[in-house]
């Protein structure tokens, strides 16, 4: 089994060895697993001529890592427990055998529709059972599966699929979300006829909605696996196959095709699962990510596979039929570990706490989040009232391209804190560096958060633009895994994101994160949510521009001036005068990215007074937003 962290000399044992060691450590973690070869070499690595390989020469197949290898000791154990989106439909309970059995179908299956070893297969699906299945079934078969987050629309599923130059593309009829059906194949239709490189559309029917299929092009799932055989010996792969291909979500510009491999991948994932979130081997694990993200690769199908745990699967939104559907399903599988992003937390406080109260949650023992920096008033909430102030909240640090969680506490090992993502995780080195590239030293200090050694499940590439990767994450800084955001390490040395570093303002030479003077704004009890950019100003350099949204009841008592009024006194009183908003804008929406990020890009281009230009918008999910704000901007100035 993997060497585990149960206490802080543990931990600090451990993150020793891993630095000065590094090699010898991750060797250890990999020999838990089951290879058909053992590598020759564990790191190669150049960050000048960006180039990394994890286990080199060492073969196996992740699958048999996340399935055969249960079926030991875990094969009547749940793998997946699968919860609807219509709460009155039936949950579905895949055992380790049953979805061994799924997955080995599914692999003949697409073997069957012509796909092999290296070829690129697209999924566009609902978050039901058979989307995990159909990752892991391109896994077993050395297939590179690119999951892309079915909320996004044909325009941005076309360039996806042509940009990994896929040849099939797994979909179903629709996807029941909410109170909604979204009309997948529909949608897909529409990207299909933009681009050429699709042989074979596989369709699954997840509703009774009809649909149009095409001749010679589009299968039914279940006439697909009509004659396939329940067997499928795993295809060996090096230890530096590709794995996936992730698009990253955008809120910064044109995603990019991020490629994770084989060996590394599985080491990091297994490793971070089971200490982060300090599984136990009976623990009900629910990550509410959506597998179209990184955090449901790693951590709803991989990671908790590869430790034979429990992983609840959900359909739907927080929010349908009413606010209290997580915390419904927690009491009925009695979810031990929660994992999800402060934009849910967020959007489940402000329904008010009718909805939490019914129910127990006394079940849970370890709670998470990763996206987006958590402020203090939605920390606070998850720690009260769905941790009942005793469940450690892991603040988990990480990216795409980062493959899993880099900087967080370990849970009930390391001691939290509000807003922290608190330490590395073993193996994790990172610097903070200052504009000119210096290494800043000490506590108290805030710069570039970059990472100076390799992990195992570090990006390899970017897909079909090797230059691209070098460009955007390892030439800001010689030497050194550039991640794009700004760092706070604190007189304890613990580690607090503050944002992107394009969203770390420079107000009259004070370097302000947007993320702290939203803290201020979000303690304001009218107001819901609140994103900051920082805008040209002839004399401070940066003035900061704050886009507020106000809870609709508030503004009805209280005038929008008011309002206003006591929100630049709020942020005064809690940072100083120096991050007093110059605009305040009540909007009735922020433009977010469909995976919850707000793109502040379009933000800081109304700030600055431009009103077209946003660049790619295509993963926006509601771009009327976008235009509301425009005109509420034009108002203003
Ligand atoms: P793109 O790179 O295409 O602009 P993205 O960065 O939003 O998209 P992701 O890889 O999903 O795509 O998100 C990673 C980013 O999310 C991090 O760089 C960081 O800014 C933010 N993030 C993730 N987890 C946390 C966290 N726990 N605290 C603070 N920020 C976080
Ligand atoms: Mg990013």
């Amino acid at each position: 089994m993997l060497s585990k962290i149960h206490n802080l000399e543990d931990y600090a044992v451990a993150y020793r060895k891993s630095v000065n060691e590094p090699e010898k450590f991750w060797a250890t973690v990999a020999d838990s697993f089951v290879w058909r070869k053992k590598w020759d070499q564990v790191l190669d690595h150049d960050f000048e001529d960006y180039k990394v390989e994890w286990f080199k020469g060492g073969k196996l197949n992740i699958t048999e890592n996340c399935l055969d290898r249960h079926l030991l000791s875990r094969a009547d154990k749940t793998a997946i427990h699968w919860v609807p989106n219509n709460p009155k439909e039936a949950d579905r309970v895949l055992t380790y055998r049953q979805l061994h059995e799924e997955v080995c179908k599914t692999a003949n299956m697409l073997k069957a529709q012509g796909v092999k070893k290296g070829d690129r297969v697209c999924l566009y699906m609902p978050m039901v059972p058979e989307l995990a299945i159909s990752v892991l079934a391109c896994a077993r078969i050395g297939a590179i599966h690119s999951v892309i987050f079915a909320g996004f629309s044909a325009s941005a599923l076309a360039s996806r699929i042509e940009d990994a130059e896929a040849k099939v593309l797994l979909t179903a009829n629709a996807a029941p979300r909410g109170a909604k059906i979204v009309p997948l194949k529909e949608i897909v239709n529409d990207a299909l006829s933009q681009v050429s490189c699709i042989e074979k559309c596989i369709v699954l029917k997840r509703t009774d909605d009809p649909v149009e299929m095409k001749a010679n092009r589009d299968v039914w799932w279940h006439d697909a696996m009509l004659t396939v055989s329940n067997e499928c010996e795993a295809e060996t792969m090096d230890s530096e196959d590709p794995l996936f291909i992730l698009y990253t979500s955008g809120s910064t510009g044109k995603p990019k095709g991020v490629v994770h491999t084989t060996g590394g991948y599985m080491v990091y994932t297994a490793y971070t699962f089971q200490n982060v979130f300090q599984y136990e081997e009976n623990d009900v694990y629910w990550c509410t990510a959506d597998i179209g993200w990184i955090t449901g690769h790693s951590y709803i199908v991989y990671g908790p596979l590869l430790a034979g745990a429990t992983s609840v699967m959900f359909e739907g939104v927080p929010t349908y039929p009413d606010a209290g559907r997580f915390w419904r399903i927690v009491d009925r599988l009695k979810v031990n570990i929660f994992y999800t992003a402060p934009t849910a937390i967020r959007a489940l406080m402000a329904q008010g706490l009718e909805y939490v109260e019914l129910y127990k949650l006394d079940s849970l023992k370890v709670l998470g989040t990763v996206g987006e920096p958590i402020n203090r008033e939605a920390w606070e909430w998850y720690h009260q009232h769905i941790g009942k102030g005793h469940c450690p909240i892991v603040d988990t640090w990480w990216q795409t391209e980062t493959g899993g969680i880099m900087i967080s506490p370990i849970a009930g090992v390391l001691p939290t804190k509000p807003t922290y993502a608190t330490l590395p995780l073993p193996g994790i080195q990172p610097v903070l560096l200052d504009a000119d590239g210096n290494e800043l030293e000490g506590k108290g200090v805030e710069g570039n958060l970059c990472v100076k050694y390799p992990w195992p499940s570090m990006l390899r590439t970017t897909w079909g633009d090797h230059e691209r990767c070098k460009s955007t994450y390892f030439s800001t800084y010689k030497g050194y895994y550039f991640t794009g955001d700004g760092c706070r390490r604190d007189e304890d040395g613990y580690y607090r994101i503050l944002g992107r570093v394009d969203d770390v303002m420079n107000v009259s030479g004070h370097r302000l994160g947007t993320a702290e003077i939203e803290n201020a704004i979000n303690m304001h009890d009218a107001v819901v949510e609140s994103a900051v950019v920082g805008y040209p100003h002839p004399i401070k350099g940066q003035g900061i521009y704050s886009y507020v949204i106000c809870d609709p009841e508030k503004l009805e008592v209280t005038t929008m001036e008011e309002i206003k009024q006591e929100i630049s006194e709020m942020v005064i009183d809690k940072i100083g005068k120096i991050a007093k908003p110059e605009w305040i804008q009540i909007v009735r929406g922020l433009p977010k990215t469909r995976s919850g990020k707000i793109m502040r890009r379009i933000l800081r281009k109304i700030a600055a007074g431009e009103f077209d230009n946003f660049g790619d918008t295509s993963t926006l999910l509601d771009p009327s937003i976008v235009e509301s704000i425009k005109e509420g901007a034009r108002r203003e100035k």
